[in-house]
């Protein structure tokens, strides 16, 4: 298959070098893909075939490129994490064959790396919440003002309560006699009606409102 052929894309950018391995059918492809990664230009990337990585995706990639001396994010803290552990500025020797032993505390999930397991815990205490925010702020806007069309949602987190993140969600909609969309954060008094939907948007939530009980 073209599209596993695997490739190293590198380029210096403001941030410093990046480097990483993507798929693509051909080089031109490659750079054009690196180029979107690195938020660069084209012609500052610099692209080469790397067979190894043929075939090889999520998890799988993850773990050899770790295995080969690439370090990456934390995808919860940001601590860079190396096969052999945290933060060693090495500049280990990638090219190197040899499986190293891996770090004891990290692990790879979903093509994600995390230092810790209590930072892949977290983060995924984080999704779910966004997730469950996400499908509540649809339900209740649903329940709340029947027949609109939900044209997108989020399940953000919007400042702070006493004991952890407030975590409420926000969603896009579209009312019938509206033209323009409706925004509204779960929990709010208020919409956001445009303002040549106000009389429509009148005429359509407030008969909705005195049926509450
Ligand atoms: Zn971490």
């Amino acid at each position: 298959m073209t599209a596993l052929r695997a490739w190293k894309v590198s380029a210096e950018v403001d941030d410093g070098d990046m480097e990483t391995i993507l798929h693509a059918g051909s080089a031109d492809a490659a750079r054009q893909r690196g180029a979107w990664e690195f938020n660069t230009d084209e012609e500052v990337v610099a692209v080469k075939r790397y067979p190894r990585f043929d075939g090889l995706v999520g998890n799988a990639l993850t773990y050899a490129m770790l295995a080969l001396g690439w370090g990456f994010p934390c995808n919860k803290c940001g601590r860079v994490v190396y096969d052999s552990g945290l933060e060693e500025d090495d500049d280990s020797d990638w090219e190197s064959d040899g499986p190293s032993l891996p770090s004891p505390r990290h692990l790879v999930r979903h093509g994600d790396v995390y230092c810790s397991s209590e930072c892949c815990i977290a983060r995924l205490r984080e999704l779910r919440s966004y997730r469950e925010n996400q499908w509540g702020v649809v339900a209740d806007a649903v329940q709340r003002w029947p027949g609109i069309e939900i044209t997108d949602s989020s399940g953000l987190t919007f400042g702070k309560d006493a004991h952890r993140n407030q975590v409420v969600g926000r969603v896009e909609f579209r009312f019938p006699g509206g033209r323009g969309s409706v925004s509204w954060c779960r929990y709010s008094p208020h919409v956001n009606v445009q303002a040549r939907d106000v009389e429509a948007w009148e005429a359509f939530a407030v008969p909705l409102r005195s049926l509450e009980p």
